[in-house]
């Protein structure tokens, strides 16, 4: 029998976009910072050529960083400014019909993709980027105002088709990056579930299953119409230990016999802090021979556990009725009843004893 730790609380904001595809996004933009570095020279637009020369040490530098672990929320903030950037100087450089302008559209929505230190200033930098789109408009539509001379004239529809292409292209990008972080934020509450429901099920102090738990478990081994035993534990004595040695000693000995219960009894059987220092253990498919023969090695081995007494030691022992499920009709309150009455004869007989007739 073992029970598991989860961690709680797990940050639901530490969502890491997988490296590979940190790589794949940098090695991608670089890639194409590369080729219209090259047609631009090629077209003698050189000032734009060499914004693009910077862009591809920009995003090769990405790919050095994300090799050498850097977390992806930097890489994307970097890559948002730049893009930014990019798309605002081409778009003032080369004027609206190349259409450089509409990466501006798809950043709207990539400063909601982290968390920034407010609310708000999601908001107000996506603001200032829808800003950045329409006064573009106005000045380069409106008042006809460009930097240069725009002086390629080949595949200049190309360039539009290219540049809304790629800006689609990375808003699907960006949608799926979302959706990625949804996936994970449930799978990481579905954890948080499981751990809650097993920590709403254990008793704190000695990592059993409490009373309630036991409710359920007995409801399923009911249904399932199996046979089982129910032993019924209570320490000798135990009153005498928490006068003599403290609480907290008597802790520790709770904990270290349930303990020693968690490990001895089979991974089918169930157990449970029924009451104070009593402890209920349930076994399917066993008979009251076998519950016996078990109840007896537990007695045993808890009578051999020492406990720290200060400067001295000293031992525990334990009483355990037994009795098993006789009939189908058999409700387990009443198969529990026969166990606690053994547990009772046992303790008016002479206590450290296994009663299980
Ligand atoms: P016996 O069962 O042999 O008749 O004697 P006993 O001294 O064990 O008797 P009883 O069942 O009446 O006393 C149980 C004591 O267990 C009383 C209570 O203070 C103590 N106890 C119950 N729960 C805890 C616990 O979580 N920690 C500690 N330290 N003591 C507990
Ligand atoms: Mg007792
Ligand atoms: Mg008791």
């Amino acid at each position: 029998m073992d029970h598991f730790d989860i961690e709680y609380g797990q940050k639901l904001n530490d969502f890491e976009i997988p490296r590979v595809y940190m790589l794949v996004f940098e090695f991608l933009t670089m890639l194409t910072h590369l080729s219209y570095a090259v047609f631009f020279f090629c077209n003698s637009v050189t000032f734009m050529g060499f914004f693009n020369i910077f862009s591809v040490v920009f995003y090769t530098y990405g790919i050095v960083a994300v090799a050498r672990g850097t977390k992806s929320e930097p890489l994307i903030k970097a890559a948002l400014v730049e893009i930014v950037a990019h798309a605002t100087v081409a778009t003032l450089f080369m004027g609206w019909d190349y259409g450089f302008q509409m990466y501006l559209i798809c950043m709207v929505a990539v400063p909601f993709m982290f968390s920034l230190r407010q609310k708000f200033d999601s908001f107000a930098l996506s603001i200032a980027i829808i800003a950045i789109y329409f006064t573009l408009r106005i000045a380069c539509v409106y008042l006809g105002f460009t930097i240069g001379d725009r002086k390629i004239h080949s595949l200049d529809k190309l360039w539009f088709i290219t540049n809304g292409v790629l800006s689609m292209v990375i808003l699907v990008l960006i949608v799926l990056v979302f959706r990625a972080k949804v996936s994970w934020i449930n799978h990481n509450l579905e954890l948080q579930n499981v751990a809650l429901k097993e920590t709403a099920s254990l008793d704190a102090l000695t990592g059993l299953f409490n009373r309630r738990a036991m409710g359920g478990y007995l409801d399923r081994i009911v249904q399932s119409g199996l046979p089982y035993i129910a032993a019924l534990l209570d320490i000798d004595f135990f009153k005498k230990v928490n006068d003599t040695y403290g609480h907290a000693a008597g802790d520790i000995v709770l904990a270290d016999i349930s303990a020693l219960l968690l490990k001895e009894v089979p991974a089918e059987g169930y157990v449970c802090r029924w009451g104070g220092e009593e402890i209920l253990m349930i076994v399917p498919d066993m008979s009251l021979k076998q519950g016996k023969e078990l109840a007896e090695r537990l007695r045993v081995m808890i009578s051999q556990l020492e406990f720290d007494g200060g400067g001295s030691t000293y031992g525990v022992t334990v009483t355990i009725g037994v009795s098993e499920k006789t009939s189908a009709e058999q409700t387990s309150d009443a198969v529990i009843k026969i166990a606690d009455d053994r547990l009772y004869k046992g303790k008016s007989m002479g206590r450290n004893m296994v009663v299980s007739e």
